[in-house]
């Protein structure tokens, strides 16, 4: 592309003219946000199985595609495991519970 101000050959990613410093009006390279990885980590609260594949498939595009979301996916990746962990100490603390309850009131009656 060539410069609106100078008419000088320019990168067309470049912001500025290199000759004259005009702005080029290109829009900046933004980087894109990995959609798995948000997916992911809002997942990760909710359906914490979901939310880890996606999480870690999104980590793994962050880093391939160089898009942003790589912390945001590890993150999810983390939550993710916290929240199986506690499901399952939930889960085996109410057996627990329910099978002392269960011996207790077998032995009353
Ligand atoms: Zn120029």
């Amino acid at each position: 592309m060539y410069c609106a101000h100078c008419g000088k050959e320019i990168d067309p990613q470049s912001l500025y003219c290199p000759h004259c410093g005009a702005a080029t009006g290109a829009a900046p390279l933004t980087k894109r946000t990995n959609g798995l990885a948000v997916a992911g980590f809002v997942l990760s609260f909710f359906v914490p199985i979901v939310g880890i594949i996606l999480s870690i498939i999104g980590r793994k595009q962050c880093l391939e595609r160089n898009e942003e979301g790589g912390g945001l996916a590890l993150a999810g990746i983390i939550i993710s495991c916290v929240t199986i962990a506690l499901a399952l100490i939930a889960l085996i603390g109410s057996f627990i519970f329910w099978a002392y309850l269960h011996a207790y009131y077998t032995t009353l009656y």
